[in-house]
């Protein structure tokens, strides 16, 4: 936030971008492209010595896995996309400025929707196979039987695939990404390897739960939403001569505005966080309803909920404040009273 508050607010950044430009020629699409990467490279430097102090203590705790061969890996392909991704969106956007300096706004919000839609559906076979490999799980019973509860839950999955996670963590973790023809439901192979079967079936439930209720499609459906509002936002800021003047930029259609923009946008991400979260523990906590009716077994919940926070050293009941802002999902202490409560009512005649 400090970098991109520096970069954005001040002319520096727009010297940044221009700087990149002068051997190109000075073409538009170009100085956006180096300037996104300029300003992607910027804060990755500083906050680097952050990141690797973080993976120190992980490592010291026994939670990471990964060597700094692989960490350093993981550092640049993340930046490498994630400026890829964000240079391609401002430059569509910076040439929607350009080509329709009233509507831009409009057409850049319409496209910001399709974008987050076409993303999502693509994520699972474009980017997670950029940090990990997935196998299928190999036969055996527990394959038959996931394969059994998918069936039973009246969302029958070809595969479960399983996930190299202990490449870079011994942290226990299952999700379901994509949808239509890319959805998958992924274990980390470190559940696999320490969970009995009862407890990997309690974990695949909570995931077929989030298959039944479509809930990929829906966050999809409602990221796509957030990020059309976000962006007409975004027009609507980029409008204003006062922050265009600070930034050094002569418009929405002049490549000095890339650091503006990718301020207005981290400033987008941090008020989204805390309402995104909120949607998503209502979202959890229904899967968790889902699993424990699925399979019937609150006692191997129980236990998977135990066993996530023992393994993830995560807070069991963390302050009220970090559970608003970061709490993505209910916490350990809430799930193993919603699996007690859930086992309370079935008891009763
Ligand atoms: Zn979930």
């Amino acid at each position: 936030m400090a970098v991109s508050a520096v970069l954005g607010l001040t002319r520096l950044g727009a010297r940044l971008v221009r700087l990149m430009g002068a051997p190109v020629g000075n073409r538009w699409a170009l100085q956006v492209v180096l300037g996104v990467f300029a300003v992607a490279v910027v804060g990755r430097l500083v906050t680097l010595p952050l990141s690797a102090y973080g993976e120190v203590v992980r490592h010291r705790y026994g939670l990471s896995t990964r060597s700094w061969g692989l960490w350093t890996r993981d550092v640049l392909v993340s930046t490498a996309i994630d400026a890829a991704l964000t240079a391609l969106a401002l430059v569509a956007l910076v040439w929607l400025a350009r080509r329709a300096p009233r509507a831009w706004w409009a057409l850049a919000s319409a496209g910001a929707a399709v974008l987050v839609v076409v993303g999502s559906f693509l994520w699972p076979v474009v980017i997670e196979p950029a940090f990990n490999s997935f196998q299928s799980m190999p036969a055996g019973q527990l394959r038959s039987d996931l394969l059994d509860l998918a069936e039973e839950n009246g969302t029958p999955v070809q595969d479960v695939l399983v996930s190299d996670a202990s490449r870079r963590t011994t942290a226990l973790n299952a999700y379901v990404s994509g949808f239509g023809s890319t959805r998958r439901i992924v274990v980390y192979d470190t559940v696999l390897d320490r969970l009995p079967d009862e407890q990997v079936e309690s974990i695949v439930a909570h995931e077929l739960g989030h298959v039944a209720n479509g809930d990929v499609l829906t966050g999809t459906l409602l990221g796509a939403l957030g990020g059309a509002g976000g962006v007409a936002l975004l027009g609507w800021a980029l409008s204003s001569p006062r922050l265009l003047r600070r930034a050094g930029a002569q418009g929405p259609g002049d490549p000095a505005v890339v650091p503006l923009a990718l301020l207005l946008v981290a400033v987008g991400t941090l008020v989204a966080t805390p309402v995104q979260n909120l949607v998503s523990r209502q979202v959890e906590a229904r899967a968790d309803v889902h699993a424990l009716d699925l399979t019937g077994d609150p006692e191997a919940f129980i236990a998977v909920q135990r066993g996530l926070a023992g393994s993830n050293l995560s807070d069991p009941s963390p302050p009220a404040a970090w559970r608003w802002y970061f709490g993505s999902h209910p916490t350990v202490a809430e799930r193993i009273a919603l699996a007690e409560d859930w086992a309370r009512l079935e008891e009763q005649p």
